[in-house]
């Protein structure tokens, strides 16, 4: 068989180690992996909200949580918290965990619908275990078996980086990984297809491979600068193209959730960390100037600067092919949302298992290369579509900035999506989608975009009995909340060598 011996991994930030790792750990010594990356251009050094799927990809590497945990200052993350998103002054979570439970095949949100209506029953978030720690800046890792769907939630972390990145690194050259510290000067094509034939690198040293995969981040040196493979633009529908990002001491107990604050032309986030908060302000250069961008930023912080903040600018989109020839992109290389939901390091995770499942071998068959491209185009537009979600449905009225927003024509499928919902409490789901029914339960209800029915069946049940174990549920969750650590006890005791 003419099988792949040498791959060659561009790049050694977030992406370019996890898919070292990974795939070292995948093919063993069957392949030949070398990472080159260049310390002196460096990496992007943001990137420190996850969500659960990262729990799975370093398990699968043989990691457990608590040691990830040490090794990248990390601090135990339920969801997020919106900050004045739907209002100025509202307030929800978006949890990752179910809410309530389903009742002879009718889903929660039905009778919560019909409750809510009459104004019997608070949030959804008061029927989430996720929410409901989050609120109470509690912690606890979820039970094995859960008696019921109520119990049922799930965390991810928030981490240093560049920690991430280096325990990575361990794993993939503990396990056969060569890395190479150089420039690429020169991306060398083969004369007869086009594909990479060889990269020369600013020692003069030349190495070939029989796959790329293209994780040198935002410029795409091998996917865009050699391949030329085209780049589909969103930003008719994601405003946001620039960030300023700085790091913050950490003087306060840290929250088990990312805080996301919307501003007047975006939003800005605080992801705290054990020894440090990471902090940013994402926003529209159409909308603000770089300055009031960064004034907005540092004034919302309340702790000593560590640096000055940097300015990243960037293109919502993706890679018009993620694989072209022999490259396949990955991380900011195949294109990039901007971080509201924390899904760039996930979709760097089902890259990477979708490269497993169809790799290749020399003749580079077209329909496994279609089919990759298909189903990577499809994930980045349905959590396009979910970010979107966010800003249409903002009812602020503060600025051009989300007045634009509220009038923008949504794609196809979301509107769709949100049309179905409104008329009856269902909600689509879509092929490839990173985000499930709790999830958009989350925003829709946190927007109070709240359906016109509900479904009819609810009404065979009775109301008071309905109440009542709606009162039960909310209770529970609060016994449950009050059982639980605290975020920064449970921090202190596991996860650190630090006291707080
Ligand atoms: C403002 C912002 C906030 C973000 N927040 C989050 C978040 O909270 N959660 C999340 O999941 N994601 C987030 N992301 C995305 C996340 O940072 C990236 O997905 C992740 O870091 C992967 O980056 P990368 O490895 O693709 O690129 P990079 O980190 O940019 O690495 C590129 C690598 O390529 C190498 N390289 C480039 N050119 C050459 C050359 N000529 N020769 C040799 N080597 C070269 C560099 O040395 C480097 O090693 C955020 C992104 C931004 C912009």
């Amino acid at each position: 068989m003419n099988t792949i011996n040498n791959i060659i991994i561009v790049g050694g930030g977030t992406a370019g180690w996890m898919a070292a790792a990974s795939l070292q750990q995948h093919f063993k010594n069957l392949v030949n992996i070398t990472l080159i990356e260049s310390s002196e251009i460096g990496t992007i050094g943001v990137g420190e909200a996850t969500i659960p799927t990262i729990r799975e990809f370093y398990h699968n590497l043989g990691m457990n949580d608590l040691d990830v945990m040490r090794a990248t200052n990390a601090t135990c993350k339920l969801g997020i918290q919106f900050n004045d998103w739907y209002q100025q002054g509202s307030q929800f979570i978006h949890p990752f965990g179910l809410y309530g439970q389903t009742l002879r095949g009718i889903e929660f949100q039905h009778f919560w619908l019909k409750l809510k209506q009459k104004n019997l029953v608070g949030d959804l978030g008061d029927y989430s275990l996720g929410v409901t720690l989050a609120k109470n800046n509690k912690f606890t890792t979820p039970v094995k078996n859960p008696p019921s769907a109520l119990s049922v939630f799930d965390w991810a972390l928030h981490f240093d980086a560049t920690l991430f990145a280096q325990l990575m690194r361990s794993s993939a050259i503990e396990k056969g990984t060569t890395r190479i510290d150089a420039k690429i000067t020169q991306v060398n094509l083969r004369e007869a297809d086009g594909f990479i034939e060889s990269l020369t690198l600013d020692s003069g040293k030349i190495i070939g491979g029989d796959l790329l995969i293209d994780c040198s981040g935002f410029r795409g040196l091998i996917i865009e600068e050699a391949l030329h493979t085209g780049y589909e633009d969103w930003s008719q529908w994601l405003l946001c193209d620039t960030a300023f990002a700085v790091q913050s001491e950490a003087t306060t107990v840290p929250a088990p959730y990312t805080k996301v604050t919307a501003q007047s032309a975006g939003w800005q986030w605080k992801i705290p960390l054990q020894h440090r908060n990471g902090n940013g302000h994402v926003f529209s250069s159409r909308f603000m100037s770089d300055e009031q961008a960064c004034t907005i930023l540092t004034n919302n912080i309340n702790e000593k600067l560590l640096h000055e903040p940097r300015k990243i600018s960037f293109k919502p989109g993706r890679r018009k092919q993620a694989w072209n020839k022999n490259c396949i992109a990955l991380g900011l290389a195949a294109g990039f949302l901007e971080p509201l939901e924390s899904t760039s390091i996930a979709l760097i995770e089902t890259g990477i298992e979708k490269i497993k499942r169809l790799f290749p071998d020399n003749s580079f068959n077209q329909s496994a290369i279609d089919e990759f491209n298909e189903t990577t185009a499809l994930e980045y537009e349905r959590v396009r579509d979910f970010i979107i979600l966010h800003y249409k449905l903002s009812e602020r009225n503060d600025s051009d900035f989300w007045r634009y927003c509220q009038a923008m024509e949504v794609p196809a499928m979301l509107k769709h999506k949100m049309e179905l919902f409104k008329a009856s409490g269902y909600v689509v789901r879509y092929r490839w989608e990173m985000f499930h029914l709790p999830s958009w339960l989350a925003i829709f209800t946190g927007f109070n975009y709240l359906p016109e029915s509900y479904n009819p069946a609810v009404d065979n049940f009775d109301e008071q009995q309905l109440l009542e174990s709606f009162k039960k549920m909310h209770q529970s969750l609060q016994t449950a909340s009050a059982d639980a650590y605290d975020h920064a006890d449970f921090i202190a005791k596991y996860c650190t060598t630090n006291t707080y």
